[in-house]
């Protein structure tokens, strides 16, 4: 293996994947993608992969627009499927959030987003409406097998020249004064012109390999997998239900992965560490808020359960790009709990800042020095919601 890398990528989750291959798609030379483990084997791997276009910022508009484009794209660009369904997405709106989702709807609209508030007359069959003050629909939302997905930017990456070495830890960042130089592997040390951390989870700790601050919060996702009995009765499409916060999204063959969503209690935990099976009491929370909500879905059987993480940032948004007075050093992780559909075109976004050296102001935005300059991010809803 070489010991001196242009840029080397901490971690194959979405966002390092992503980044990874736009690099390569830039023509940079020499990349190094690693994994402690494998491709997808973080958050990425758990997640529902819900993707919707509403979201408070603009920002994060475009980036979820560039994420269905890339996900469109990348069959024919690495012949290897993404395993994107545009099946629609639903959002079930509670009274005491419509006036932020009417703002959200039009700034989305104004984007190029295909999006609108469905006429009560017009609500699906499978949906009770009782409690829900606003319906708000996206033909072009859906979700993606994220695996596969993250499976199919590694694939492309690596047929265009990329080095990917699974099971590799990066024990630590080197550093020399305001300089991060390169990664220390457990076969010795590897210089890199950048580094980019992009190890989700765990990023706070690689961080602080390097005396680098990373204000994340790692805590505790449960989600759920259910066999609906009625499954033709049930929808088709994703589902962020905010009434009874909890989302929804098909599997296929009558399947359905719920979870619950913001707020919720939210319980720190150990990344290395923490229990990965589902709880009962989360179990049959789930069912009777799924059941209250979506009718058809009373008597469908859970197939199986599990425990995940998410990194959680100050203000929900993710921490992305350079330091102010720090060299060869990109954070990219903190994706809240939302940050698969946007991991595309960060990806894609932060490639283009390493090789260009800069960024529209708004993606900077997105860099852990908002947090010193006490520009945080605002949102309407609160939580991953966006
Ligand atoms: C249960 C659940 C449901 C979700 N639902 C949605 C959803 O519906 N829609 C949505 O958009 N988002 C959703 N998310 C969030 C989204 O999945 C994540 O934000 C996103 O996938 C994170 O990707 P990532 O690449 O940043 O991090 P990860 O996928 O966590 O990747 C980090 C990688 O770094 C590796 N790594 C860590 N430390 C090291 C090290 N020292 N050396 C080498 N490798 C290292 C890990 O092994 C891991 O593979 C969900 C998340 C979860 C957990």
């Amino acid at each position: 293996m070489a010991r001196t890398y242009d840029v080397v990528v901490v971690g194959a989750g979405v966002t390092g994947a992503a980044t990874a291959y736009f690099l390569k798609k830039a023509g940079v030379e020499r990349v190094l993608l690693l994994d402690r483990r494998g491709v997808a084997s973080g958050g990425t791997g758990r997640s529902a992969a819900i993707i919707r276009h509403h979201y408070s910022n603009p920002m994060l508009v475009r980036l979820t627009m560039d994420g269905v484009s890339i996900l469109k794209s990348l069959p024919d660009e690495t012949g290897a499927t993404s395993g994107f369904n545009q099946t629609g997405w639903y959002f079930l709106v509670p009274e005491d959030l419509m006036a932020g989702a009417r703002e959200n709807v039009t700034m989305q609209q104004g984007l190029g987003v295909r999006t609108d508030f469905v006429a009560a007359a017009d609500y699906p069959a499978w949906l009770n409406p009782d409690g829900v003050a606003g319906v708000i629909h996206e033909p072009d939302g859906g979700y993606a097998d994220p695996v596969v997905a993250t499976e199919s930017l590694v694939k492309g990456f690596s047929d265009a020249g990329g080095d990917v070495r699974t099971n590799t830890s990066c024990r630590a960042l080197l550093r020399t004064g305001e300089r991060i130089t390169g990664v220390l592997l457990d076969d010795g040390e590897v210089s890199a012109g950048a580094v980019v951390n992009a190890a989700g989870p765990w990023s706070h700790l690689l961080a602080a390999s390097a005396n680098l601050e990373l204000p994340l919060r790692v805590v505790r996702e449960q989600d759920t997998v259910w066999q609906a009995r009625h499954a033709d009765d049930m929808p088709a499409q994703s589902i962020s239900n905010a009434v009874d916060a909890i989302y929804l999204r098909p599997l296929g063959d009558g399947r359905y992965v719920i979870g619950r969503g913001f707020p919720k209690e939210y319980v720190d935990t150990d990344p290395y560490n923490f229990k990965e099976t589902e709880d009962d009491a989360f179990v049959s929370d789930i069912a009777t808020r799924a059941e209250g909500r979506f009718p058809p879905f009373a008597g469908a059987k859970l197939v199986h359960g599990f425990g995940a993480t998410y990194d959680v940032s100050p203000d929900w948004y993710p921490i992305v790009g350079a330091r102010e007075g720090l060299q060869g050093y990109f954070d990219a992780s903190g994706g809240s709990g939302h940050g698969f559909k946007i991991g595309f075109g960060i990806g894609r976004r932060l490639a283009g800042w390493i090789v260009d050296g800069t960024t529209e102001d708004d993606f900077r935005a997105l860099s852990h020095d908002r947090f010193a300059a006490g520009k945080m991010f605002q949102q309407k809803y609160g939580g991953n919601r966006g």
